[in-house]
């Protein structure tokens, strides 16, 4: 019998109205579980629990919140195999990336265990006469946490982990494509000695759920990654109780490969870049703008790296990329593959529906050749398997093509000219700018986010992720009348 599993309300686990199936995309007759779906009343029990267990958790000592914290990271380092392969199972990445993405949730924990000891503060004179001023933050509230299919154990944790860390609860929104991975991290949280109601679970969907969430004037915060239209609706509905937001939204990074550019190295990172992952990062590089003089050899090696990639079931071994995360997704790419050969892009290689020996939603990584950077398919976040190469005559044209776009997330350079790495650090318009690296892979102990409609709010991520987390207060404290 398909086992079911329970959301995690005020502190205890709990049925939902109705249940959700839960496959594997790289065998749908796999079914992982069934899923509860939580109702609003359980979202609003949720909501008010955390907010009596904040203020007792807030008020609770540093170390106390260190040990906790580094108690959930050191599990999930301890278990990246095993939930790294219930990743993979539900969300069609390889083992190993699942492996590694578990691993570097864990360290998330551990980072943010550690700034919890971090309570640095300001002080100042004031201008009146004995009179001290003490500057500090305090814990935000209550914060409302939605998160994607795509790192789903990765993104939430650089949520969730801050939010504690500053003294915050939390209730957790994650996406219903992947509840595998969140009920297994909150196993691990519910494990902690803290405040009942501290953390919890609602899955749910984000039409609903979701919804009902961020329109709470219950929420003091959302954080939120995921698509651009759901996060200019979350940042409405927000406004209208003047909650705090932070949203990453996506991006179409570009990596541009100029002439003097070591090009077996400019190959290896476009094609780990674009492709990693099924393509479905939001750092993925899916623009490769590169330079006339060296376009051809280029577009020649890059093919053949990328025609030599294995497609394959997500927990077979030397699978390189698995299938894309669900039927809808893989409709979606297609729907892009036609889109970029009627604006009259070339599709040189892939980007093709493939049977495999079990069923689920697998594709050929593809290549388009000849793209203008106004296509459709150089604009939008497509999430797939998917390349597009723009060919440009000059650095400062790569440069100029590489900032023509709404988003600005991550951006690259191949390049052996420390004139053109350090023009471009100082020039590209984005959040993360990479010099002779992929566009995707980031940090964990450093700022995350980008500009235009990749990201509003505060950073993610590093010491930071305070802004969003906290609240500053400013303290006036006289020692008594000046003698
Ligand atoms: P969504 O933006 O729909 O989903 C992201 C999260 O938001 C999920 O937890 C989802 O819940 C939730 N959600 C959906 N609607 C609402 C709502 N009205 N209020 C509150 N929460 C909501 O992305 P999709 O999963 O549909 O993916 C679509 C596209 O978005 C992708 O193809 C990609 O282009 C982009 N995307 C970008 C990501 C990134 O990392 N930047 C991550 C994911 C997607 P649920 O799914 O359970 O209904």
């Amino acid at each position: 019998m398909t086992q079911s599993y329970q959301n995690y309300i005020a502190g205890e686990w709990v049925a939902g109205g109705s249940e959700i199936e839960n496959r594997n995309p790289s065998d749908v007759s796999d079914i992982i579980g069934l899923y509860a779906q939580a109702s609003a009343d359980q979202l609003d029990q949720a909501l008010d629990q955390a907010r009596v267990a904040q203020a007792e958790w807030e008020a609770t000592g540093i170390e106390k919140k260190y040990n906790v914290l580094m108690a959930i990271g050191t599990e999930m380092m301890a278990r990246a195999e095993e939930l790294g392969t219930l990743l993979s199972r539900e969300e069609g990445k390889p083992i190993a990336e699942g492996k590694g993405e578990v691993y570097r949730a864990g360290q998330f924990f551990t980072y943010y265990a550690a700034e919890t000891l971090r309570q640095m503060g300001d002080t100042a004179d004031s201008v009146r006469d004995g009179i001290e001023i003490d500057v500090r933050r305090e814990a935000l509230g209550v914060v409302g946490i939605i998160s994607p299919w795509n790192f789903p154990t990765a993104t939430a944790s650089w949520k969730i982990a801050p939010a504690l860390c500053y003294g915050n609860a939390v209730v957790w929104k994650p996406a219903n494509a992947t509840p595998a991975s969140a009920v297994a991290l909150t196993e691990i949280i519910a494990k902690q000695d803290v405040p009942k109601g501290l953390f919890s679970l609602v899955m749910g969907t984000g039409s609903e759920i979701g919804q009902r969430l961020v329109e709470s004037p219950k929420v003091d915060g959302i954080s939120f990654t995921g698509s651009v239209p759901v996060g200019k609706g979350i940042a409405r509905a927000a406004i209208e109780n003047l909650t705090k937001v932070q949203m990453e939204m996506g991006s179409k990074n570009a990596l541009a490969v100029m002439d003097d550019a070591d090009i077996d190295l400019a190959v290896a990172m476009s094609a780990g870049g674009a492709f990693g992952g099924s393509g479905q990062k939001c750092t993925a590089s899916s623009r490769l703008i590169v330079h006339a003089n060296v376009h051809d050899e280029f577009v020649e090696k890059l093919l053949k790296a990328t025609q030599a990639m294995k497609v394959g079931h997500g927990q077979h071994a030397g699978t390189q990329i698995g299938p894309v995360v669900s039927q809808q997704q893989l409709d979606e790419n297609l729907k892009y593959v036609e889109l970029g050969k009627s604006e009259g892009a070339e599709l040189a290689c892939g980007g093709q529906r493939l049977d495999m020996p079990t069923t689920g939603f697998y594709m050929s990584p593809g290549v388009f050749i000849n793209t203008k950077n106004d296509m459709r398919i150089n604009r939008e976040e497509m999430f797939a398997p998917l390349a597009a190469v723009i060919k440009v005559g000059s650095y400062d044209e790569a440069l100029t093509t590489l900032n023509d776009t709404n988003f600005g997330l991550t951006a690259g350079i191949m390049t052996n000219s420390l004139a053109r790495a350090t023009h471009f650090r100082r020039n590209a318009k984005a959040g993360c700018v990479m010099v002779n690296l992929a566009t995707a892979g980031t940090d964990y102990h450093v700022p995350f986010g980008g500009r235009g409609d990749s990201s509003y709010g505060p950073r993610e991520q590093g010491s930071y992720a305070a802004e969003f987390y906290t609240v500053v207060k400013t303290a006036y404290i006289s020692s008594g009348t000046p003698v």
